[in-house]
């Protein structure tokens, strides 16, 4: 027989795991807020009542909003809250301190994605990852609690940042009357060619040595004030190349004008 489950937490998120859950056929319980109904599950009325379920998954904005909610009534707690690594490990040690079985994970996914192999769940501690495998595939990354949280951070950063400048992109090509369907293209192109140079940059940030032949950190800090300079003459915010610019350009004050972009690490790493 399958497990009852119990879901807290019913944003866009929460909805779409409390969904995968039934259609894997568990019993499931929600718990929200501001109280909601969802189709094929019982609601409880406190988080109490929901802690009878075998496996209790929390979805909440933040971990400021579900820490007071927790109590050792809970059996085995399942942990999709985003948060820092050290948020995880402090509940980790609350859940070992109170007999709670815990696994912290992170959605690399949007709800559209839950229950498709898309839907990446990275998960640490424990290896019993228990009913992840409804949301998508889990991916065991390690045993300390806090290490689904760092490769959330970290690859969201990624993201962030290929985002940010992405809109920095088509801001500045639609002030001269590009359209991003002429645009796009190119720079999904140019993104995986970009892509594709990680695994030398990451090597080099480990040997430290910084010597190229390609592009030395000098023509690139030219770059972005070129960057700069241009988004603000097109009446634009130039907040991301600048910030970029001041960065690679502390690194070019430190010495490494001559060395490769993976330099930059070392003002990153202070
Ligand atoms: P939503 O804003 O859609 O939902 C937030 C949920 O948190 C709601 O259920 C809300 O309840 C609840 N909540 C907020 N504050 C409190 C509080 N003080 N006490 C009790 N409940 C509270 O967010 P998402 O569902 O999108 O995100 C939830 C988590 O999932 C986040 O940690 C997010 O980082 C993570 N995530 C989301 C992804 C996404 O694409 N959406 C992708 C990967 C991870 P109420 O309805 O009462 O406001």
């Amino acid at each position: 027989i399958k497990k009852t489950v119990s879901v807290l937490g019913l944003g866009r998120m929460g909805t779409a795991l409390a969904n995968a859950l039934v259609e894997e056929g568990y019993e499931v319980t929600v718990w929200n807020r501001t109280p909601k109904t969802l189709p094929g599950t019982t609601r409880a009325n406190t988080p109490e009542e929901a802690f009878k379920s075998d496996v209790v998954v929390t979805c909440l904005s933040t971990y400021e909003a579900q820490q007071p909610l927790l109590t050792n009534d809970i059996k085995v707690l399942v942990n999709l809250t985003s948060g820092t690594p050290e948020q995880a490990r402090a509940t980790a040690e609350w859940a070992k301190a109170n007999g709670v079985e815990y696994v912290d994970g992170v959605i690399m996914a949007v709800p559209q994605q839950i229950g498709t192999p898309q839907a990446k769940i990275l998960f640490s501690g424990n290896e019993n990852h228990h009913v992840l495998d409804a949301f998508g595939e889990p991916v065991h990354v390690g045993e300390d609690a806090g290490l689904a949280a760092l490769y959330d951070l970290a690859l969201l950063g990624i993201m962030w940042s290929a985002f940010g400048g992405y809109l920095q992109a088509v801001a500045l090509m639609g002030s001269e009357g590009i359209t991003p369907q002429q645009f796009t293209p190119m720079a999904v192109g140019f993104l995986n060619e970009m892509g594709a140079l990680l695994p030398e940059m990451g090597e080099e940030t480990q040997t430290k040595d910084y010597e190229t032949d390609v592009s030395a950190l000098d023509i690139n800090v030219s770059g972005l004030h070129l960057l700069a300079e241009a988004s603000e003459q097109q009446g634009l915010d130039a907040t991301i190349p600048q910030a970029l610019h001041s960065l690679f350009e502390r690194a070019q004050r430190n010495g490494h004008g001559a060395h490769s972009i993976a330099s930059v690490i070392e003002e990153i790493r202070k």
